[in-house]
């Protein structure tokens, strides 16, 4: 892992290990060529590789965290107290951010994800959306916000081109909602995804279960799709550091699925979608769906297709690798679009086929969610 901020010799010297590994990549003839996407005009030589790692994975998603910030503190995403907070100067500025989603969208990125943290704590939100939407080869800017100011600044989002959204809603009831976030707002948040699907929005609802927590609402939340056109995607409680993780408190995926067929036996499985991190059903007759994200019992590492991008500028390849990589630093030291390409591809290089599994991960060091971007 780079250990940043570098001092300015010592981060040359790295950048330039790293861009000779990148090089050594790229002019490997058995990684063939990346297809034009058809809104894609020009695409220089250094993108014209695909962004594959060695596991053959080709990654066209990004995640990115937009700020460190949040107005709740939910209990499996960070400490009471909080989680430290980057300096404002070592935060990615927009302009940072720009850049860098242009080189990778002219290495066949397509569809980004914006998460923090809060984003929608970030003023600038709407001209976020709007200038990351107009670069060449982005097909669609979408947004993870716990929903609660929705209410009054979705329409903003709408017009600057925001296309889908997953709101995280972990209960119905005000109270636990409220014990569950540390913070009350239960209903902003249903006014917030109400609004959302009045104005067309595809929204996926975020519920993680925890065990004696809310694990008795799953039929609840299947409910709230019988008029509802959401998907409600349960998610396993997942390890991270200061979240005090145990598998006592996780909730199987099957679990959670045998709950809804004692009730509901002619439940159906959808379709799956390529890349999906759910497993979908519906309940016949119901405006909506419900999918589970099985990453501590069932991991689906093998399609996994997403890069991250912290607040702070650093490239993750993997939600549960620590191994990150400062595309911060190498702009400010002067890298050029090719430079940082090479540093995107190396980092990819050490991606690993899967992650390490949730007892390992358990005892890992890793950021707090509300750090890396969920
Ligand atoms: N603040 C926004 C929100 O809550 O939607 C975006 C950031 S949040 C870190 C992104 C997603 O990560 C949320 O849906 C949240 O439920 C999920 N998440 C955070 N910590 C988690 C954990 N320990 N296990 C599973 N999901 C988690
Ligand atoms: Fe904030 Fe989202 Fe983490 Fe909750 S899950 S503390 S809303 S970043």
């Amino acid at each position: 892992m780079l250990q940043l901020p570098l001092a300015g010799a010592m981060l040359q010297r790295r950048l330039s290990r790293l861009l000779n590994l990148g090089r050594r990549l790229c002019s490997d003839a058995s990684v063939p060529e990346l297809q034009l996407h058809n809104a894609v005009t020009s695409v220089p030589e250094w993108a014209r590789v695909p962004l594959e790692d060695l596991h053959g994975r080709r990654h066209d998603y990004v995640r990115i965290s937009l700020t460190e910030r949040c107005n709740l503190r939910c209990q499996y995403c960070m400490p009471a107290e909080g989680a430290p907070l980057s300096a404002r100067d070592k935060l990615l500025t927009r302009d940072e951010l720009t850049r860098t989603v242009r080189v990778l969208a002219a290495m066949g990125v397509r569809k980004l994800r914006l998460t923090g943290g809060e984003p929608t704590l970030r003023s600038d939100l709407h001209l976020i959306i709007e200038e990351l939407n107009s670069i060449e080869g982005i097909t669609s800017v979408s947004m993870t916000t716990n929903g609660l100011v929705l209410t009054r600044r979705l329409p903003t989002y709408a017009r600057a081109g925001l296309a889908a959204l997953n709101i995280s809603l972990d209960s119905l009831q005000s109270e636990r909602y409220e014990k569950m976030a540390r913070r009350p707002g239960l209903k902003k948040v249903l006014a917030g995804i109400d609004l959302a699907l009045q104005l067309g929005f595809p929204v996926k609802i975020n519920v993680v279960l925890m065990k004696g927590f809310n694990d008795d609402e799953i039929m609840d939340f299947v409910e709230y799709t019988k008029d509802r056109p959401v998907e409600v995607r349960f998610i396993e409680f997942m390890p991270f550091s200061g979240n005090s993780w145990d598998d006592s408190k996780l909730v199987p995926y099957r679990t959670a699925l045998r709950t809804i067929l004692e009730s509901h036996p002619e439940l159906q499985g959808c379709t799956p979608r390529p890349n999906d991190t759910a497993r979908v059903w519906q309940v016949p007759g119901h405006a909506g769906r419900v999918g589970f994200i099985s990453s501590m019992t069932q991991h689906f590492c093998s399609t996994c297709n997403r890069l991250r991008i912290t607040a702070d500028g650093n490239l993750k390849v993997c939600l549960f690798g620590n191994a990150e990589v400062s595309l911060r630093d190498a702009i400010r030291s002067g890298a050029d679009d090719e430079q940082l390409s090479t540093l995107v591809r190396a980092a990819l290089r050490n991606k690993k086929p899967q992650h390490a599994g949730m007892q390992n991960l358990a005892h890992m060091e890793n950021r707090p969610m509300v750090l890396i971007g969920g």
